[in-house]
């Protein structure tokens, strides 16, 4: 099984990513349906502690979905907040791309 890190790190990857391919422009339906599978995957996010904890970031800040950067932006700050409680350094959001959609330029 995947332990609690394993799960994070993997699940982050998928959510970024998720985030990066989001339609610049997306329908109603893409909003409300992407605002939604975020409230219901974190209600089954399988870390009781983890789920709980990002369920009532999500009711008090909502999951931003009127466009591909305020999604992927909503979701850097999210993790942040995340990284805060776990005392992690905060990610440079102004990164996102190169770390999720294009690769590192060197
Ligand atoms: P991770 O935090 O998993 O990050 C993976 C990679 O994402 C990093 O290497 C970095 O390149 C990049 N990254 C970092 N921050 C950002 C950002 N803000 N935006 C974009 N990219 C970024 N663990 C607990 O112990 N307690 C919890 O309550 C908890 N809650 C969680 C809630 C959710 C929804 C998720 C998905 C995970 C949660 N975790 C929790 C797991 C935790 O966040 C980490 O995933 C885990 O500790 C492994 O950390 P890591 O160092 O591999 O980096």
């Amino acid at each position: 099984p995947l332990n609690k890190s394993e799960l994070g790190n993997q699940t982050w990857g998928f959510l970024h990513t998720m985030a990066a391919y989001f339609p610049d422009k997306p329908s109603t339906d893409d909003q409300r349906d992407m605002a939604q599978f975020l409230r219901l995957f974190s209600k089954f996010y399988p870390c009781p502690t983890c789920a709980r904890d990002f369920t009532k970031l999500i009711e008090k800040e909502p999951p931003r979905t009127s466009s591909q950067t305020e999604l992927k932006h909503w979701l850097c700050w999210a993790h942040n907040q995340v990284n805060k409680k776990l005392g992690k350094p905060k990610f440079d959001c102004s990164k996102l791309d190169e770390r999720w959609k294009y690769g590192w330029k060197d």
